[in-house]
């Protein structure tokens, strides 16, 4: 067990007038609690630095992911919520406080951040550190919307036993997709897998698990055009790439995988995004285009969005804003 540590910054308890009230300004504020923020939030703690950590919620998408996690070193097969449970007590044996809330506004106003949250609150930092990770692409089709919570879902480990011996589609040929059809094979009936492209994109041992079930069928070419019903969602119609005739399906639920969308729209006047609305950092540092401000995680350009690699940038940002405080 570690010890708490003592934070002896000289910078911790420097305050300044804001109006006719004495605000607290912190060295540091880290935006979320999934594996980059966690790890941003360790490292931080251990350089002593005075630092809020203002989250959702803990985990990310390792809490909500589908099957057991195999490439976390020191873990072996571990599921996703009892990896992120581990990481959480970690943090906790530090000194660092925390906050559950969400960040809807970064503003940089002399060399202060000024945080605002959903909850009315507003936080002041020397450095701030983006790890608000990524959340579903949504479909875009008629019908989506319409039937969330209905029949349409974004998380299999949430509403998947609700499909107990009934039909479902996964949108999506890709690892996401295949695993949630490999997970949802132990409770539905029948899965049928969407893929756009011609062929499908999971990795090989994938492909071989989901193939022992017996139960997935994969269309390839299907571009996804309505999801249908009354009550619930009952059917989805898809357009065959190479005939362009209109398909129907019937289905008791569709779970959608086609890749996460960064949420960082909160910080989008002091950051460079690509065209893929990921934040542009310095390679070597995961600073921004702002002094002082960082982002780390699956929030940032990368191409191989993993748990190590966002706790690789957590550990980098953290690292870079100690030094930048420290100048
Ligand atoms: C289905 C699936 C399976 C996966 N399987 C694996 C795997 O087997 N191995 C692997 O290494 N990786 C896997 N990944 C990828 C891995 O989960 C991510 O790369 C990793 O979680 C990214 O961590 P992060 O901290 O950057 O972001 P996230 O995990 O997305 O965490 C973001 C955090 O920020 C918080 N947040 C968001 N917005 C705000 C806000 N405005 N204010 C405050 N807090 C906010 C959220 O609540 C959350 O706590 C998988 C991902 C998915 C979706």
């Amino acid at each position: 067990m570690l010890k708490k540590q003592k934070i002896s910054n000289p910078v911790r308890n420097r305050r300044f007038l804001s109006g006719a009230n004495w605000v607290k300004i912190y060295d540091l504020i880290i935006i979320g609690g999934g594996p980059a923020g966690i790890t941003a939030g360790i490292y931080a703690a251990r350089q002593s630095l005075n630092t809020l950590l203002i989250t959702k919620e803990f985990g990310g998408q390792v809490a909500r992911k589908a099957v057991a996690i195999e490439n976390y070193p020191g873990f072996g097969q571990i599921s996703g919520l009892e990896l992120i449970q581990k990481f959480e007590k970690h943090l906790k044996e530090f000194r660092i406080k925390i906050k559950n809330d969400s960040v809807v506004k970064i503003k940089k106003v002399g060399q202060f951040f000024l945080v605002n949250t959903e909850g009315k609150n507003q936080f002041e930092a020397k450095a701030v550190i983006v790890t608000s990770g990524a959340d579903p692409r949504p479909l875009e089709v008629p019908g989506e919307k319409e039937f969330i919570g209905r029949g349409v879902s974004y998380c299999s480990v949430c509403d998947g036993p609700l499909f107990k011996d009934k039909t479902v589609a996964v949108i999506g040929g890709g690892n996401a997709g295949f695993e949630t059809a490999l997970f949802l094979s132990n409770i539905a009936k029948k899965i049928y897998i969407l893929e756009f492209n011609p062929s499908v994109r999971a990795d090989k041992v994938l492909q071989e698990r989901v193939k022992k079930t017996g139960k997935v069928e994969i269309i390839t070419s299907a571009i996804l055009k309505k999801i249908k019903g009354s009550q619930f969602a009952d059917s989805i119609v898809y357009e065959e790439g190479n005939t362009g005739k209109e398909k129907t399906l019937l289905i008791d639920g569709v779970f959608v995988e086609i890749g996460l969308q960064p949420s960082a729209s909160f910080v989008k006047d002091l950051v460079d995004f690509n065209e893929r609305d990921e934040i542009v950092v310095d390679f070597e540092t995961c600073q921004t285009k702002t002094p002082g401000l960082f982002a780390a995680g699956d929030v940032n350009v990368g191409h191989f969005k993993q748990i190590i690699t966002a706790c690789g940038e957590g550990a980098k940002a953290a690292l870079a804003a100690y030094e930048y405080l420290s100048r």
